[in-house]
């Protein structure tokens, strides 16, 4: 496809999904009636900015039945569920055959990389956010079926577990493609490291649900030197973007529109703006300019030079919320201050945290050898002040900065993955 058949394709399924949830979904109807506008308006898809931004808090407030399609059934869908760490979750309506859709898709797209995914082990979430949690009526039949899983080869383990189990089932199992989270990898990693253990090598390792830094990147490649995807979804959306074998960026999917937007305008190429999506098959409960994801993303001009043809996407700087903030309101991305970190040696694991607006605590883990088992005494080290130095520099001279040794990094509140940047001073973008 060239850029110009995709913007056809794209303003084809665009005007039918405008016309569908103006027609059928009250929020939709009601916020844009709001704003004065109607399907008519949307002639190109640069008309898309006239449409109102739609937020967590629209979803929730709707849900469930100004939410989901007047065209479809209850029973026809799925309600799933965002796993979010505070407050309440986004739920939202998915028509049972989009469910085979993404299946279908991610199955193509790993021929068309041209790595075939094989056996696989998946080291993710399980009971609270699994499956069959996610989807209430239970898993769906052609998952249900145990065929599906031999045939395919899909083995699940608890990201809750000890990393050295983990390590022991992919050595046990030696799958091709290996699913989880950037930070258990970096935990098998250093394991590994730490303890001299071999891992078996997957051709494939599919990273998704947090950060893929520089940092977790370069532990993880010292252990691994399987090829590394990223890719960025969503529970309201699905795969927004995927990564190519040559890693140009995030290539992003056909039926998503991705917009970057700062201060109510899109910022342009190679300038960070929050991730705003609109999904262009979603029927149950469509997503139109969604600003609920609270990434943070800059787009690449042109689409590179791999067979995925499509726009890129590049540094998801991670979510909003966990971007600082600073008195004289300058935003801080996660990328910013984790790069400050990742080439001082000897440190294994770190977690930012801005606490007020004028307070950054900084975990860090010590990387562990024969000879230095116990942490430091003390963080007026030479580790220490290069750290505060730093951080100084960047944020101004005026910002706190408290440095802990610890043994490790803390999980989210009622999550089971990690931050490397977490701010708790709310904000918005947009
Ligand atoms: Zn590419």
């Amino acid at each position: 496809m060239d850029p110009e058949e995709l913007r056809e394709l794209q303003l084809n399924y665009l005007k039918k999904i405008v016309i569908h949830a103006y027609n059928n979904v009250k929020l939709y109807r009601e916020k844009w009636n709001k704003a004065g506008v109607s399907p008519k308006d949307i002639k190109e898809i640069e008309d898309l900015h006239k449409l109102p931004i739609i937020t967590k808090n629209d979803l929730k407030k709707f849900f469930p039945g100004g939410i989901l399609a007047k065209n479809y059934s209850r029973e026809d869908c799925y309600i799933i569920s965002t796993s979010g760490s505070t407050g309440t979750p986004v739920r939202i309506f998915v028509e049972r055959d989009r469910i085979l859709f993404d299946i279908a898709r991610s199955i193509v797209w790993s021929r068309f990389i041209g790595i075939r995914m094989g056996t696989i082990v998946g080291i993710v979430v399980s009971s609270r956010d699994s499956i069959e949690y996610v989807y209430g009526r239970g898993i769906p039949w052609f998952l249900r079926r145990r065929r599906f899983f031999t045939k395919r080869r899909m083995y699940r383990f608890d990201v809750r577990d000890d990393p050295k189990n983990h390590i022991s089932a992919v050595n046990k199992i030696k799958p091709d493609s290996l699913l989880t989270y950037p930070s258990v990898l970096k935990n098998m990693a250093l394991t590994a490291l730490e303890e001299g253990i071999t891992i078996s090598q997957p051709r494939l390792i599919i990273t998704f649900g947090e950060v893929l830094d520089m940092h977790t990147r370069k532990i993880i490649e010292k252990v691994f030197n399987s090829e590394i995807i990223n890719v960025y979804g969503a529970t309201e959306t699905g795969t927004i973007a995927s990564e190519c074998l040559k890693h140009e960026g995030l290539h992003i999917a056909w039926n998503i529109i991705v917009e970057l937007i700062k201060n109510g305008k899109p910022v342009s190429y190679g300038e960070p703006g929050q991730v705003v999506v609109t999904d262009l098959i979603k029927n149950a409960t469509p997503i139109i300019r969604y600003s609920g994801l609270g990434d943070v993303a800059v787009m690449k001009r042109g689409w590179g030079t791999c067979n995925l043809k499509s726009p890129l996407l590049e540094l998801i700087e991670g979510r909003l919320v966990d971007s600082v903030i600073l008195k004289d309101g300058r935003i801080i991305h996660p990328y910013t201050l984790t790069l400050l970190i990742q080439d001082i040696p000897f440190i294994a694991k770190f977690q930012i945290i801005q606490k007020e607006v004028d307070e950054i605590e900084i975990l860090i883990v010590p990387e562990k050898t024969k000879d230095t088992k116990t942490l430091p005494s003390s963080t007026e080290n030479k580790l220490g002040r290069e750290i505060r130095k730093r951080f100084k520099k960047e944020l101004g001279d005026k910002m706190k900065i408290n440095i802990t040794f610890v043994e490790d990094i803390p999980r989210r509140p009622g999550s089971y993955t990690y931050a490397t940047v977490l701010s708790l001073v709310s904000k918005e973008l947009i």
